[in-house]
């Protein structure tokens, strides 16, 4: 379980996340909603290592992951915003990048697990990145995710910009990996989707986690934050 307690993240003068407190159990989604601002991608590379918190502690699996010497945790595989692949690498490329450091054996392994799971890469293995649709540079940024056999997944608005179709087939990969046994955290614009998806809703504002209730409480919760 990754706990994360009274976490704050600052910039400067800009508190971007206060005191937030919640757990990402093994095998459950939870989805972050929240306005542009709100803190949500502070809250993901606060958990990730890549920003260092004001206040607050991060643990994963036990190991508190804020004390010094810090160090980006492996066990935690990560999908950022905007997917961020290079676009001159291929498909395989891409893949053997995320696996990190580990023995050959371990790479052809996860590959072939990859590939079995995202059929649309294991057509496109020698295609560059860059020249890849929406949808099949999402699913190649999860499975470069994936190569590094994380029991975490943190998504960072994976479905923004992608079609209807595409965002049904995110939504289906993180209900797959979520039934092996993933612990996911989702930051998802598409509020209905997120809500649907996720078995635990944190609702930002503000930098601050407030109560989440039921859909209509969440929407006006946003809506409020939008508008002050
Ligand atoms: P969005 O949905 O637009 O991606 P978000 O909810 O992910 O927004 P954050 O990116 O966490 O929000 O930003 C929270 C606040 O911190 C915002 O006011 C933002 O301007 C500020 N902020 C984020 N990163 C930095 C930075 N590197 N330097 C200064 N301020 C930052």
């Amino acid at each position: 379980m990754i706990s994360v307690r009274h976490l704050s993240v600052s910039y400067g003068r800009i508190a971007a996340l206060q005191d937030a407190s919640l757990d990402i159990c093994a095998g459950e989604v939870s989805a972050v909603v929240g306005v542009n601002g709100a803190g949500k991608s502070s809250l993901v590379r606060a958990v990730l290592g890549l920003e260092a918190p004001t206040a607050g502690h991060i643990t994963i699996d036990g190991t508190d992951t804020t004390v010094w010497p810090s160090h980006k945790p492996r066990s935690i595989g990560y999908v950022p915003e905007g997917r961020v692949l290079a676009g001159a690498l291929t498909v395989a490329e891409t893949l053997r990048l995320g696996a990190g450091r580990v023995a050959r054996n371990h790479i052809a392994t996860r590959t072939a697990g990859v590939l079995a799971r995202f059929p649309e890469l294991a057509k496109r293995l020698n295609q560059k990145a860059g020249t890849l649709s929406g949808g099949e540079a999402t699913m190649l940024a999860v499975g470069r995710a994936l190569m590094a056999a994380p029991r975490y997944l943190l998504l960072d608005e994976p479905t923004l910009g992608l079609s209807p179709a595409a965002t049904d087939r995110v939504f289906g990969i993180i209900a797959e990996l979520k039934k092996d046994g993933l612990g996911i955290l989702l930051v998802e614009q598409n509020l209905h989707r997120a809500i649907a998806a996720a078995d635990q809703h944190i609702v930002l504002r503000h930098g601050r986690i407030v109560p989440a209730g039921d859909i209509t409480t969440i929407e006006n919760t946003l809506l409020q934050g939008a508008t002050s």
